[in-house]
């Protein structure tokens, strides 16, 4: 069985949790999935999905609670993270914003609330490198990405990155967790040999 954590201080946990219990279950994986509001539990994950929310909280309990830098050595020793869009911001090497301690983990400047001005929220179908067929993708008051170092842009919306990959780490500014489609959790956890799980094999 895997073990999963979703970073849960504060956003979309359970939508989260249940997505990666749905991506493995169709993909023949079990997974047992922690709630991670403490230190001590992402040692013993296998994979990582920091959820969606408000940035500048879930940063504030991240660094006072002792997990960002247990989240950095999750992701130093190549196990795979998907972090989304107010997951992506805190994952981020630049929020631009004061309040905003980022783990510097995707090499990527953001914006937040800089994404559809006119609409808050959006679904647009969305091509993305590795998937045969468009993505419904979900957008929430999302983060725009204004500057790519060292990360790979997966997919782009309206010409800005929308999607990122950064050695282990996969980060959307829209919401995977929120469509029953598990193909970007298939994309960060199972089947990008950069991001596999350690010991796949082992666990099917
Ligand atoms: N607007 C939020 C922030 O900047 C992110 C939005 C989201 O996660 N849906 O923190």
């Amino acid at each position: 069985t895997l073990t999963a954590g979703v970073v849960a201080v504060q956003g979309d946990v359970e939508e989260h949790a249940a997505a990666i219990d749905r991506a493995a279950r169709e993909r023949g994986y079990e997974v047992t999935v922690h709630e991670i509001r403490e230190s001590g539990i992402v040692p013993d994950c296998d994979l990582l999905a920091m959820p969606g929310g408000e940035s500048t909280t879930i940063s504030r309990l991240l660094h006072s609670e002792g997990i960002a830098p247990e989240i950095r050595a999750h992701v130093d020793t190549g196990k795979p993270l998907l972090a989304t869009c107010a997951g992506l911001i805190v994952a981020s090497s630049d929020a631009n914003d004061d309040r905003v301690e980022e783990l510097e983990l995707v090499d990527v400047t953001v914006q937040r609330n800089a994404f559809g001005r006119q609409k808050d929220s959006f679904e647009a179908p969305l091509a993305i490198d590795g998937l045969a067929a468009p993505y419904p993708a979900v957008f929430i008051r999302a983060p725009v990405i204004d500057d790519v170092g060292d990360a790979e842009v997966l997919a782009a919306w309206d010409d800005r990155p929308v999607a990122v990959r950064d050695g282990p780490v996969v980060a959307t500014s829209f919401h995977p967790e929120l469509t029953p489609d598990s193909r970007v959790h298939g994309l960060a956890f199972f089947e990008n040999d950069a991001a596999v799980v350690p010991e796949l094999e082992d666990h099917q």
